[in-house]
């Protein structure tokens, strides 16, 4: 760049970002060290050359560029650039958190674009959710967020899923940093299962946003009985040959099992817990209540109730999604016999409160849908009930025996952008 346009390109980055000095340059893009004024700590700045940011976009320059942590490694540097893996392209933006800058730099006699300006990475840079009004996914990208306990939202061609719907959690837990009000943009609600914990807000959730709700019986009765129409919910059995259709992805149910809970062990947790912490006020048990009651006790959840999703999206990438940790089932067997291999596993990782246990639960279902990424659920606390369990001793389990997988765990709302094309294994 010639030092009008960085001057240029300083100007438009003054609010965010100070440029220190050049480091390096390559034919599509200037690498500059630059102070992170927000943050308070120094980055790799990467811009893009203009007349590239016209012809090819930001976000998917931001997206092809895999290797570059190893091409601009800067001693003493925090590595804001960290792509994970080398066979597959993966960004944890939340600890990325800045990438890249796409500067569009017009000529200066430009009487079009006057001053330069950055382009924003999008889904992949905020913290806000789609279905909140945050950005869409870049193109050819699934942008992953966790929302505590077993949500998760998935962005894909301007459409938006939610994994199970329990997003107001009560007041003694920590909030996800959402409200249910606020989410208005949902295609797609998909039920794992029916208790409370993972269905209480779907039917509030597909009324304001016109989201079609699909789960078992017995989780859609509960939407139901709270109003929803009929023609948002599609009962779903996991059986086999059950495959829903939607813009860019396909839904295929699969007949799961619920985590085996002792019902000795919970009592005796939830009095443990209950003499470390006191347990709730009256007015939290009032809330804890209200939000309880948004959910099903059908005796027959664990066996007949409970379902892993398998989306396929119209790149052949498979993403399969499991908020309970039970036995393995014919249903998950026969499903894995077929296809091989996932893309990205969600799979719960709670219940059974002693690390021994809940590895020896959850890592034959990881190890089962032999995922290129794999990403925890429903270990975080549910007061009253759970607690904040740690996932080293599970991702320990799978360096050994699934090397070829790549475990991460991200944060509440960070999102988790993945290239749409298929992991090549
Ligand atoms: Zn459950």
């Amino acid at each position: 760049m010639t030092d009008v346009k960085r001057s240029a390109l300083a100007d438009a980055l003054r609010e965010r970002y100070l440029l220190e000095r050049e480091l390096g340059a390559g034919g599509m893009a200037t690498v500059y060290l630059a102070q992170d004024v927000r943050h308070h700590r120094r980055v790799a700045l990467k811009v893009l050359k203009p007349e590239l940011a016209a012809v090819i976009g930001a976000e998917r320059f931001l997206l092809g560029r895999r290797g570059m942590a190893n091409t601009y490694r800067v001693p003493n540097l925090e590595q804001d650039l960290d792509f994970v893996g080398t066979n597959r392209l993966v960004q944890l933006a939340g600890v990325i958190s800045l990438l890249s800058v796409a500067f569009s730099c017009a000529p200066a006699s430009s009487p079009s674009t006057s001053a330069p300006r950055p382009i924003a990475v999008g889904a992949c840079h905020a913290l806000q959710p789609t279905s909140v009004g945050g950005p869409a996914a870049p193109p050819a990208t699934i942008v992953l967020r966790w929302l505590g306990t077993a949500n998760y939202e998935v962005t894909y061609k301007g459409k938006v899923v939610l994994l199970d719907a329990f997003i107001d959690r009560g007041p003694r837990n920590r909030p996800i940093g959402v409200a249910v009000k606020d989410m208005q943009r949902v295609d797609v609600i998909l039920v794992g299962h029916g208790h409370w914990d993972h269905v209480a807000d779907a039917a509030t959730i597909a009324r304001q946003s016109r989201a079609v709700v699909v789960g078992a019986a017995s989780a859609i009765d509960v939407v139901r009985a709270a109003g929803l129409p009929l023609e948002q919910t599609r009962v779903v059995e996991g059986t086999g040959g059950e495959l829903l259709q939607f813009e860019g992805f396909t839904v295929e149910p699969v007949l799961a099992h619920h985590s085996i809970l002792l019902p000795d062990v919970l009592t005796k947790f939830r009095e443990a817990l209950t003499s470390v912490d006191s347990g709730p006020s009256q007015d939290e048990a009032s809330a804890e209540a209200v939000i309880e009651a948004r959910g099903s006790s059908d005796p027959t959840l664990g066996d007949r109730g409970t379902l892993a999703y398998l989306l396929t999206f119209d790149t052949g990438f498979r993403l399969i999604w499991l908020d309970s940790a039970g036995p393995i089932t014919e249903a998950e067997r026969s499903l894995m016999q077929r296809i091989s291999r996932t893309d990205v596993a969600i799979v719960a990782y709670q219940g059974q409160y002693v690390a021994d246990r809940q590895v020896a639960a959850t890592f034959p279902l990881v190890k089962l849908f032999n995922p290129a990424v794999y990403l925890p659920a429903h270990h975080d606390k549910l007061a009253g009930l759970f607690l904040d369990i740690g996932l080293e001793p599970l991702f320990m389990a799978m360096r050994h025996d699934l090397p070829e997988t790549q475990a991460m765990a991200p944060l509440y709302l960070s999102p988790v952008c993945l290239s749409a094309k298929p992991d090549q294994r």
